[in-house]
């Protein structure tokens, strides 16, 4: 049995979502830059997406730019309010995506007069409002970096209340939504933000294609040099399908939403009855009552001989999951989310990601997998 449970890491193609990117790869390929009739026809599949994807943010579609990913999006929204915008500190937290905490490492090299402050987190993952709020006390323009669902952990962001901080401050907001775009509600005429990304392979579409929202009142430069498409935002010949895919996807689970939420909601419960029936030495990592994503669920097991092995041994079986760690210099460490959240080092950390395909069936036999490698 062939199992697939890292949907977090990235989800199959809806296919309703292939279908509108057959049409354009065949039929609609021309350049969105022409002005003939091929150029205007793909000029308007992708102003047509714009819409519909500021529509499902309640956003204006000037505010609404394609790119090639969310990491850059993401490089995209922190580097450029540096150098646009006059960003003397950027408050992060330990526990955001390597493409936020790489970048907040190089713009501390590049530019070393930026304040890069870490807020603390709990043992869940949630940082800590009221110290967010006395930082930003101190009056340099800041901004403030805060993903709304973590894609290890699970653990979500209030997005209004460090919204409402912000304002209150007169501070600048990014939020990495790639993991909650689409699935949770997320509204810009109420929750104010000043950037927001997201990513198409995330909600069952393409690779290769990202948004950034960037509010009017804080618009930046392109970082990249060209025939100044995406309003001289994002130069370089648009990803057609791609584009068309992404808003293809964000349509479908939006428009889906509560009934996605509540399949994956089941299945995470379904996992966790069954593991306390049958691996009863199991723990979970991040919020479990309250604020969590319904598609992630992050696990422990002790540490033993046998569950060292149990990612290579989950993959024998043709289970698809993720470890909580990353391989390097040959030896294998605890994630940096799992460091900053202090996940006890004597156990081994798994992502189980779930989409509305997945099945009782497949929970079941994971579940019997886990508890052969374990006994
Ligand atoms: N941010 C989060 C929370 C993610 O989960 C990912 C993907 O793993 C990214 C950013 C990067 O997205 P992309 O693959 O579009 O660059």
């Amino acid at each position: 049995m062939q199992v697939y449970l890292d949907n977090a890491a990235t989800t199959p193609l809806h296919p309703a979502v292939i279908e509108v990117m057959h049409q354009v790869m065949t039929k609609d390929y021309g350049n969105p830059s022409s002005i003939h009739a091929h150029g205007r026809k793909a000029r308007t599949l992708i102003e047509d997406a714009r819409k519909s994807v500021a529509e499902i943010l309640k956003a204006s579609t000037g505010e609404i730019f394609f790119t090639s990913c969310a990491t850059e999006s993401n490089n995209m929204a922190l580097k450029r309010s540096v150098i646009d915008l006059g960003v003397q500190r950027i408050i992060s937290s330990k526990t955001e995506h390597p493409c936020v905490l790489n970048t907040l490492a190089e713009i501390k090299e590049e530019y070393p007069a930026v304040e890069i402050t870490y807020l603390d987190v709990d043992g869940y993952g949630n940082i800590d409002y009221s110290q967010l709020d006395s930082l930003l006390s101190s009056g340099q323009k800041t901004l403030v970096s805060l993903m709304h669902g973590n894609n290890e952990i699970g653990t979500v962001l209030d997005l209004q209340q460090a919204s409402d901080i912000c304002a209150t401050h007169d501070a600048l907001l990014h939020s990495d939504t790639v993991q909650t775009i689409g699935k949770l509600d997320i509204d810009l005429s109420q929750t104010k933000l000043s950037f927001l990304s997201g990513s198409g392979h995330k909600i069952y579409g393409p690779k290769g294609i990202g948004i950034i929202y960037i509010n009017n009142d804080n618009m930046i430069k392109s970082m990249i040099r060209g025939g100044g498409q995406e309003r001289d935002l994002r130069s370089g010949t648009e990803n057609l399908y791609g584009i068309v895919g992404f808003a293809k996807a964000l349509e479908l689970l939006y428009h889906e939403r509560e009934v996605h939420n509540q399949k994956t909601e089941a299945l995470r419960q379904y996992f966790k009855t069954e593991a306390a029936k049958h691996i009863p030495v199991v723990q979970y990592n991040g919020n479990q009552d309250e604020r969590y994503l319904p598609h992630i669920l992050n696990i422990s097991l002790p540490k033993t001989i046998k569950t060292d092995l149990i990612m290579f041994n989950l993959d024998i079986s043709g289970i698809c999951a993720s470890a909580g760690s990353a391989c390097s210099s040959g030896a294998e460490r605890d994630s940096h989310v799992h460091e900053a959240i202090q996940s006890d080092p004597d156990r081994k950390n798994i992502r189980f990601s779930f989409s509305s395909q997945n099945t009782t069936d497949e929970i079941d036999y994971v579940i019997s997998k886990l508890k052969d490698l374990i006994d």
